[in-house]
């Protein structure tokens, strides 16, 4: 139930950069809504944007060293934390579907290291394909003559889109077999035919930079297939009898990589609340009015003492579902989902709470709780809306197809 001594020692570091160079500098990118590169290359100088870093704690046997570096990380600030953890998502892709070949070849570059600092993209949704991914049309052609792949479409909402040295997409091989007719590929740098469309402006987590991606007749050697084509071959055949069989489901590619995510991005809301937390705990202790601090109030005491509760409910229930990731225990209930929904409610709840207790402060920018509020909406959209973890989490607890 706690970190261990090695962990509270990551922890700690990860907290003093956090609190020494994230949040000086949180106002600022938020403002400038660019990619913010100096502080990503910062983190990268000191070793904790870093292939090594994610290494360590995706592999840390309790399964607690992503969930609590995520919660650090986005304690300072959820612009720059999703600057500097983006490229995990599609780390996340190449590991859960790559070969090993692919794994060691593409990570590296994904990162880049502490002198040419790389990032990475995961694009599955599409403008018409959000939380129905079976609905995407980005076409992966095979060439079997130049044993070559040729992808066609655009990809929407892209974190690091267009700007990442690699991009990981998400396409259709197989139109009649729906999300079960899907692969997920490789785009290795500068490759002839894809380029950044739209760049968003966004209501919160302005730091972090959201764009299409256009694929036009985009050529991708053979191996840039996540998990080869023997293996792709053997899954389209199961999924085909299945559909003639009316069988269960099989792996949808993108799934898989939201499913082994969605823990780590609960953590990064458990980090957003607990920090609106702290400040309204903060104000409500030094502000005076009717000659006593407001904290003094039942109603305004009672506020704290639910957002402290929902964030430490929040932060065991992704705390379970990262351990059970790690020691291979069945999602019986979805509790991955569940670590998700709950932490992004939590987040966009008590961030909304944090700013009515700061009272007119809470809504300037001079205090952080509303760029604070901005960035938690997020939480309840990506990776799955909370209306979408309801859903699997119900299917998961009934096995019936609700809709
Ligand atoms: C800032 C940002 C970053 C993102 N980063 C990435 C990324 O890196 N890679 C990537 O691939 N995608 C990314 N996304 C896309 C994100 O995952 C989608 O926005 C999300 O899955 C929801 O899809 P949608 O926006 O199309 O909403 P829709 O699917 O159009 O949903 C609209 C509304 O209808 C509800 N709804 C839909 N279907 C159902 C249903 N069956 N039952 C009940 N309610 C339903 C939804 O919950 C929602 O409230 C990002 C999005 C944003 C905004």
């Amino acid at each position: 139930m706690e970190l261990n001594e090695d962990q509270r020692g990551v922890r700690d570091w990860i907290h003093g950069f956090a609190a020494e160079v994230m949040r000086p500098a949180a106002a600022e990118w938020d403002e400038r809504e660019e990619f913010p590169w100096p502080v990503v290359q910062e983190a990268a100088r000191i070793g904790l944007y870093s292939l090594d870093f994610y290494a360590q704690q995706f592999f840390d046997p309790t399964g607690l060293g992503i969930p609590m570096a995520m919660e650090e990380l986005f304690w300072g600030d959820a612009g720059l934390g999703l600057a500097i953890t983006g490229t995990g998502l599609a780390a996340i892709g190449v590991l859960t579907n790559g070969t090993e070949e692919q794994i060691g070849t593409w990570l590296p570059q994904m990162y880049g290291d502490a002198g040419d600092v790389k990032i990475a993209a995961f694009c599955s949704s599409e403008p018409d394909a959000g939380s129905d991914v079976s609905a995407m049309r980005t076409r992966a052609v095979y060439d079997e003559a130049k044993d070559e792949w040729v992808l066609n479409g655009t990809k929407t909402w892209a974190t690091n889109g267009g700007i990442a040295n690699v991009h990981v997409v998400v396409a259709v091989v197989d139109p009649e077999l729906g999300a079960r007719g899907h692969a997920s590929f490789i785009v290795p740098p500068g490759t002839p035919g894809l380029s950044q469309g739209q760049k968003f402006k966004k209501h919160g987590i302005r730091a972090s930079h959201t764009a299409e991606v256009v694929l036009d007749g985009v050529r991708l050697p053979g191996h840039c297939l996540l998990g080869g084509k023997d293996k792709l071959d053997e899954r389209l055949a199961r999924a085909r009898e299945r559909v003639r069989t009316g069988g269960a489901r099989t792996h949808n590619a993108a799934m898989a990589t939201f499913e082994a995510s969605r823990p780590t991005v609960g953590a990064q809301a458990v980090g957003i609340a607990r920090a609106a937390y702290e400040v309204a705990l903060d104000y409500a202790q030094t502000r005076v009015q009717f000659g006593r601090p407001v904290i003094d109030n039942q109603g305004v005491a009672f506020q704290l003492a639910d957002m402290r509760t929902r964030i430490d409910a929040a932060r065991l229930l992704v705390w379970r579902a990262s351990w059970m990731a790690t020691a291979g225990k069945p999602f019986t209930a979805a509790e991955g989902s569940m670590s998700k929904l709950f932490a992004g409610e939590t987040a966009k709840a008590v961030t909304a709470q944090a700013m009515q207790i700061l009272g007119g402060n809470g809504y300037t920018r001079e205090y952080p709780v509303e760029r604070m509020h901005r960035d938690a909406a997020i939480y309840t959209i990506f990776e799955g809306t909370s209306e979408i973890q309801r859903l699997v989490i119900a299917r998961t607890i009934s096995d019936v197809p609700i809709r």
